[in-house]
């Protein structure tokens, strides 16, 4: 028996402008066979999950094509082709497939990427028992349920439990391939259009929602999903969904999914929020005895499409007079290389930030002139040890740290979500030492970082990951959606 797994994961933030080619899934393009073995077995994915299932049914196990960037703009018609294509010949040749997906990857040419793509791995391979793994911010299309054999989605956000989902599509491809279970599944539409701030699982409204699916899950049914969707999607299935799988009972599994889309619509007022405006925020913050004060630059989370280079929260952090403020990283390549070549030692004035070009903004972002000593000069490599994303190996390209007194400030010239303290340590830095550290995350820095502090306060800054859902200009978003639609929905 042969049995591919491969993985193909993008969530595409339609406002971003930052650039989704072949070459950024993973350092230089995809990873293929051995390679993508090594670096994803153990790795904290939920491709590590399906692995280790696929080997435990015995027989050949390979890898096509494995596939993975970070959230940005819609995927490029070349990559999506290339990656498809690995995918559909792998599907013509095996016995048994498993994918690790995202959901909520569009691409430039098609709105239902994994939709599309699944649907022609199904015209290659018609009988192929096929398992998915999925994120729990995937927006899900019907065609996604029904050119698959088993999908389940993360229970948790910060998501913990990657490899755990992989682990369970596998489990329940298994039973269904020895014959002990029919799966049949029920996809329901909630048109929430949720503030990801309110899709912390261990908080409501998502405890409730999450635990009713539990419940379910306990009666019986072999597997429940709570899919919150990915709201910086403008197509036209983004939103809150459930999908329901029960054992050969469609009408089943549509009714658990209908009842636990009823709770979520009737908790709708608690999936949006009102924001504090970022001066508030910042005041509430200089209040607080103590530190470290998290501030998370909620609307530059790259990822989330963030362009991670937006000066917002940190400037109106020194305009209120805060000092003690360790920031970054912040991609500026420019300014990294004019850093390097004064080299460590040197005083020096230069704008850094602020330099993308995101018309999505009706504000454009703005670069901060910031006079400062370079204090450090590294490479910015490191494996992340926190608990969400175990294991991966981020690349920051080359980074500076920049102290100009009240701000301490890591210059990189690569992205990534604070996951992982590292981040600072790396470069002689020690968070826990800070008065205040600007972190360019959501939520995921919870595990992370939260031990380490005083207190968190999420800041409303300009970005194009911000959850002012109203502020952006929707074109294909299904209408009417609760919030957008309040006094229609
Ligand atoms: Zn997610």
């Amino acid at each position: 028996m042969k049995i591919a797994v491969g993985m193909f994961k993008h969530e595409t933030n339609t406002f971003s402008p930052v650039r989704t080619a072949w070459q950024d899934f993973g350092p230089g393009g995809p990873l293929f066979g051995a390679a993508a073995y090594e670096t994803f077995r153990h790795s904290g994915l939920s491709i590590a999950g399906l692995l280790e299932q696929a080997e435990a049914m015995g027989g050949e196990v390979f890898i096509p094509i494995a596939a993975r960037a970070l959230p940005s703009a819609p995927v490029s018609r070349d990559a999506f082709e290339r990656i498809s294509d690995a995918l559909c010949e792998a599907a013509t040749r095996c016995d048994v497939m498993m994918l690790d997906l995202h959901g909520a990857m569009v691409a430039e040419h098609y709105d239902d990427g994994e939709g599309e793509m699944l649907q022609r791995i199904r015209a290659a391979a018609p009988n192929l028992p096929l398992a998915l793994a999925l994120d729990s911010h995937a927006n899900i299309t019907p065609r996604i349920a029904a050119n698959c054999t088993v999908m389940v989605g993360y229970r948790t956000y910060p998501h913990l439990d990657m490899v755990e989902t992989g682990r369970m599509a596998g489990r329940l491809l298994r039973e269904t391939l020895a014959g002990r279970l029919k799966p049949v599944t029920a996809v329901r539409r909630c048109p929430i259009l949720a503030n990801m701030l309110r899709m912390v699982t261990s908080e409501q409204p998502m405890a409730q929602v999450i635990a009713a699916a539990a419940a379910a899950e306990r009666d019986g049914m072999p597997c429940v999903t709570v899919f919150t969707g990915f709201p910086l999607s403008d197509t036209a299935d983004t939103g809150l969904t459930v999908v329901a799988t029960a054992d050969g009972d469609i009408e089943k599994a549509e009714a658990v999914a209908q009842r636990i889309v009823d709770l979520a619509w009737s908790l709708r007022e608690q999936f949006s929020t009102d924001f504090e405006p970022l001066g508030d925020a910042l005041k509430r913050a200089a209040t607080i005895t103590g530190g470290p004060v998290l501030l998370a630059d909620i609307s530059d989370n790259c990822h989330s499409g963030g362009t991670q280079d937006s000066m917002d929260v940190i400037e109106k952090a020194l305009d209120q007079g805060l000092t003690g403020i360790l920031a970054g990283p912040i991609v500026d390549p420019e300014a990294v290389a004019t850093m390097i070549a004064a080299g460590v030692g040197a005083t020096v004035t230069l704008a850094v930030g602020g330099k993308s070009a995101i018309p999505a903004l009706r504000t454009p972002l703005r670069p901060m002139r910031l006079t400062g000593v370079v204090k450090h000069i590294a490479e910015g490599r490191f494996t992340v040890e926190g608990p969400v994303f175990t294991g991966m190996r981020v690349n920051l390209g080359r980074v500076v740290v920049l102290d100009t007194g009240p701000l301490v400030l890591v210059v990189s010239e690569d992205r990534v979500e604070a996951l992982d303290p590292q981040q600072f340590r790396l470069f002689g830095l020690e968070p826990t030492r800070f008065r205040y550290i600007v972190l360019k995350s959501k939520v995921q820095y919870r595990p992370s970082f939260m031990p380490l502090a005083k207190a968190a306060i999420d800041c409303n800054g300009a970005g194009v990951a911000s959850m002012d859902l109203a502020a952006f200009d929707w074109k294909k978003l299904a209408r009417p959606i609760y919030p957008l639609d309040r006094s229609n929905t």
